[in-house]
């Protein structure tokens, strides 16, 4: 295989604050913060929210509880429509 640069991890886009965890990464126009790789873009949210909680289908909306729309801590995520 080719050598491929490898993808940024989306931690490297997080910085915890004391409540939550803010995106620094990019952001859709709706203001959903948007995980972009060679591959496409994901809903930041959900990716994290998969990789600490458990899997999504892809359709699922998550909204922040705690209603901060750069927040990405799987915790504050309430599951709004799947
Ligand atoms: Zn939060």
């Amino acid at each position: 295989m080719a050598a491929t640069k490898p993808a940024t991890r989306p931690e490297n886009y997080i910085t915890k604050t004391r409540t939550c965890w803010a995106w620094t990464g990019p952001f859709a126009s709706n203001g959903e913060p948007l995980y972009v790789t060679q591959r496409g873009s994901k809903r930041a949210r959900n990716v994290m929210y998969e990789k600490h909680v458990r899997e999504l289908p892809s359709s699922a909306l998550l909204s922040p509880k705690c209603g901060h729309d750069w927040c990405v801590c799987p915790a504050h995520q309430k599951v709004v429509k799947v």
